[in-house]
């Protein structure tokens, strides 16, 4: 049987197999914020073994007060400047940030979730 993840409040539930064949849509598309807040940005640093200056100005913009992940643009889509599309996965794994880590369950799509399943493969019905 699939492992399905579910959420209390979320009327959805989460197949993670689905990741293996999606090809990163949720980091890939249509262009968006990836917020990293002064935690995170020091996790991401480490994890690089780089220093604040050089991630702030390598992979991260100012988006109002708060600092976002670079994305580049590939055949007219978006991808997370940290998405390896040749391993189909991200490069900062491990430090990723808590909006990558508790995707699919956000507040917003709790009452969108038809698309969220345009978004990811993985949603399924509970
Ligand atoms: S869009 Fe969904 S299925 Fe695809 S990689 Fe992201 S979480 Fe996994
Ligand atoms: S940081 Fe990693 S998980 Fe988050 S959008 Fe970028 S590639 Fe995807």
């Amino acid at each position: 049987m699939q492992n399905i993840v579910t959420k209390e409040g979320f009327p959805y539930g989460f197949m993670p197999s689905a990741c293996a064949t999606c090809g990163g849509k949720c980091c890939t598309g249509e262009s968006g914020y990836i917020h990293v807040n002064k935690t995170e940005m020091e996790r991401i640093a480490a994890f690089l073994n780089i220093d604040i200056e050089t991630l702030k100005s390598d992979y991260l913009y100012k988006h109002g007060y708060k600092y976002s992940i670079k994305e580049r643009e590939v055949e007219g889509s978006f991808e997370c400047v940290f998405y390896d599309a040749k391993q189909d996965g991200c490069m900062i794994y491990a430090a990723r940030p808590v909006q990558c880590r508790t995707f699919p369950f956000w507040e917003y799509y709790k009452n969108r979730v038809d698309e969220l399943k345009n978004e990811c493969p993985g949603i399924v019905d509970v």
